[in-house]
């Protein structure tokens, strides 16, 4: 009789790993917790979970959604499907590596903050007032027949590829613009460039 109650129990709380396993998850327990957040958004995500010789869980995810973004805004979607008392729990001792499916973990780039900090204003001047980049990006936006956002940067791609500034340009551009908080191309004109039209009234619906 008690033994099948703790069964239950383990049945209804044991895969959301916030009941009560002293901070003790099998692998793939782990994997299920994980799935269980982010599946909702990303259905066919692949998740691997394997701990290192020093015991240390490094984790993949694999999604061809992935393909279009930076591994950092990767990341930025990943983190946020994540409750943060599990992820304080059970994740913060991990290493990531966000995958588009024929990426390897040597493949994935980043900027680290001190290089973001150093190449910051030059690149906000550059898009802000030496070239018409948010003009552009902001008139697609306002339009009446506007350009959808799809989480990504596609609209700010294309026009940065016109303006001229190839792949590694845009890498350090873009990497700017997510550490202002713009992670695809809406939230580039409402959160970093509250000067565009698109932000103006985006910020004045939300007040209502
Ligand atoms: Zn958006």
């Amino acid at each position: 009789m008690k033994i099948h109650t703790i069964l239950i129990l383990l049945v209804l709380f044991g895969t959301n790993g916030i009941s009560a396993q002293n901070n003790k998850m099998t692998n793939n327990q782990l994997k299920d917790s994980l799935y269980n957040f982010i599946k909702p958004t990303y259905p066919s995500i692949e998740i691997e979970v394997n701990a290192d010789k020093n015991g240390k869980n490094h984790i993949y995810f694999t999604e061809k959604k992935f393909e279009l973004l930076y591994p950092q805004q990767r990341y930025h979607y990943l983190i946020h499907k994540i409750p943060e008392d599990f992820y304080n729990e059970y994740l913060q001792n991990t290493v990531w590596y966000e995958l588009a499916p024929d990426e390897k973990p040597e493949d994935l780039d980043y900027h680290d903050e001190e290089t973001i900090k150093s190449i910051k204003d030059i690149i906000l001047e550059i898009l802000k007032a030496k070239t018409d980049f948010v003009k552009k990006l902001d008139s697609q936006f306002i339009k009446n027949d506007p350009v959808e956002c799809f989480g990504d940067f596609r609209h700010s791609k294309s026009i940065l590829t016109n303006l001229g500034f190839n792949e590694t340009e845009q890498f350090d551009i873009f990497h700017v613009l997510m550490h202002e908080g713009g992670y695809c191309d809406c939230e580039l004109l409402y959160n970093v460039f509250r000067e565009s039209e698109y932000s103006k009234n985006y910020w004045k619906n939300r007040k209502k």
